[in-house]
């Protein structure tokens, strides 16, 4: 009993050495994977400037939004904006153009529902295109970043 606990403990210890040192997934839309529980979410600028967060299952593939809650805060040079988000028929998506000045960071709230406890994810909104992978650098699934 005791020996199954360390040997589950050594496990747990080494796959997440293992999934650090793996290279990000990434984002079916090509944007950048969060890691929200229990379905995954992405956040992609997409053709118009807009951010949209997209709700996938653990196979990654797209579900209806249920009960999240999203909050988008873009935090360029020239302040804080909280964007609004309107529901999609794949998540959500900003009601507005993520503002010009980048790269800044924005920060992603997403709760389960309402009365959840948020999650909050920083990205570095580099919109870039990263030569390595020839995805946006906010979205690079590149080993070194
Ligand atoms: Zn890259």
């Amino acid at each position: 009993m005791k020996t199954k606990t360390l040997l589950f403990i050594a496990f747990a210890l080494f796959s997440t050495a293992v999934l650090r040192a793996e290279k990000p997934v990434a984002g079916p839309a090509g944007g950048r994977l969060l890691e929200t529980e229990p379905a995954r979410a992405e956040f992609v600028v997409n053709a118009a400037g807009k951010a949209e967060i997209r709700f996938y299952d653990a196979a990654l593939k797209p579900v209806a939004p249920a009960a999240q809650v999203v909050a988008v805060t873009a935090e360029p040079a020239a302040g804080r904006v909280k964007l609004e988000v309107e529901r999609a028929e794949f998540g959500f998506v900003t009601k507005e153009v993520l503002p010009s000045g980048g790269p800044y960071r924005v920060v992603v709230q997403v709760r389960a529902s309402a009365e959840a406890k948020p999650q909050n994810f920083r990205i570095d909104l580099n919109l870039g295109n990263c030569a390595g992978c020839d995805r946006p650098e906010y979205a690079c699934t590149c080993e070194s970043h």
